[in-house]
């Protein structure tokens, strides 16, 4: 039955869970946010609808989130409490159970890049810091000055959250461009949210999962989310689902919320948005946690739960249309 109804391939994405409620975007910040996710989302479909893999597909649509300054991942990330970006991210392919993660990198333009590296270039799952980066760097990966990721819109977001903080407000980093592009004035929350996600399932009926994101803002001691581990931010199997999560990272990591509704897929037999609603909607929200997680199945079923206002979201699969949201009360 199942099989009968499978798509060929199926793709979800993400763009941040978190405090966005209608009235609190303006129009042209909702559209932009809107397109963002939906060309995201057809980058990774046009990889799947060619035959590609789901690794590939993830890593694509997640470039494309990490190149664009709304989001929290790559260029825009959010700034550690010393006005530094220190960027985590991990990805698995759920037919290996291939992980790879980095955690702190500060000078590889795709972090999503470097985590799979981790899996092809090395004997390791997780690589941190100045290591990380130097790994990528071995491994033929474009650096970027530091300032590369600056955006306005985070360093405001900062600025803020450090005064209420009490903390002293760091001297903005050198390099840093002036804004221009005019998508840095969105300031719409604490540059808390935006982190981004994309999971797939592929024509050869393999899944995948990726995640990528500056972390909080003002982060410090050099605190590191759930984002880049397995288990707690990303989780792919073949013989569960593939699933990535955004949200508050301290909560998701406790719970394990990736690796836990693959479980419960895999283990109980629930449908994938039972799974997702039982760990978000109960658990997560039991917890005191906030967030929300995109999921895929290799039978091709989809799903996406989150227990904030809103989150920025797309799916696509073979013979479905892309369907994009934000708010709640959207399908
Ligand atoms: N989960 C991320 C972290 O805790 C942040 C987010 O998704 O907004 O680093």
């Amino acid at each position: 039955m199942a099989d009968q109804i499978r798509p060929k391939w199926a793709l979800v994405a993400h763009g941040g869970a978190g405090a966005i409620s209608r009235g609190q975007l303006s129009p042209e910040q909702e559209v932009a946010y809107r397109d963002a996710m939906a060309v995201a989302a057809d980058a990774g479909a046009a990889v799947l609808r060619a035959g590609g893999s789901a690794m590939d597909a993830v890593e694509a649509a997640i470039h494309l989130l990490e190149d664009d300054p709304l989001f929290n991942a790559g260029r825009g990330a959010a700034f550690t409490a010393e006005g530094r970006n220190e960027l985590d991210a991990s990805i698995m392919d759920g037919a290996t159970l291939g992980a790879g993660a980095v955690a702190g990198v500060t000078t590889t333009r795709h972090p999503i890049s470097a985590a799979r590296a981790v899996i092809e270039g090395s004997t390791h799952v997780m690589l941190g810091g100045e290591g990380a980066d130097a790994f990528a760097r071995s491994q033929g990966l474009e650096q970027v000055d530091p300032s590369y990721f600056f955006t306005e819109r985070r360093w405001l977001a900062l600025e803020k959250g450090l005064a209420r903080l009490g903390l002293p407000i760091p001297a903005r980093p050198t390099g840093a461009p002036q804004d221009l592009s005019g998508k840095a004035a969105l300031v719409h929350e604490e540059g808390k949210y935006g982190t981004v996600g994309v999971v797939a399932l592929d024509a050869h009926g393999d899944v995948a999962a990726g995640t990528s994101t500056g972390g909080s803002s003002a982060k410090r001691w050099g605190r590191v989310g759930d984002s880049p581990i397995i288990g707690a931010g990303t989780y792919a199997s073949n013989k569960g689902c593939a699933v990535s999560c955004t949200g508050a990272g301290e909560y998701f990591i406790r719970l394990g919320v990736a690796h836990e509704i693959c479980a419960l897929v895999r283990h109980k037999g629930l449908s994938l948005q039972a799974a997702a609603d039982q760990v978000i909607q109960g658990e997560l929200t039991a917890l005191g946690g906030d967030g929300g997680v995109i999921c895929v199945a290799p039978d091709g079923q989809m799903a996406w739960s989150f227990n904030t206002p809103g989150m920025y979201r797309a799916r696509i699969a073979d013979g479905e249309p892309l369907v994009v949201g934000v708010y709640k009360d959207e399908t």
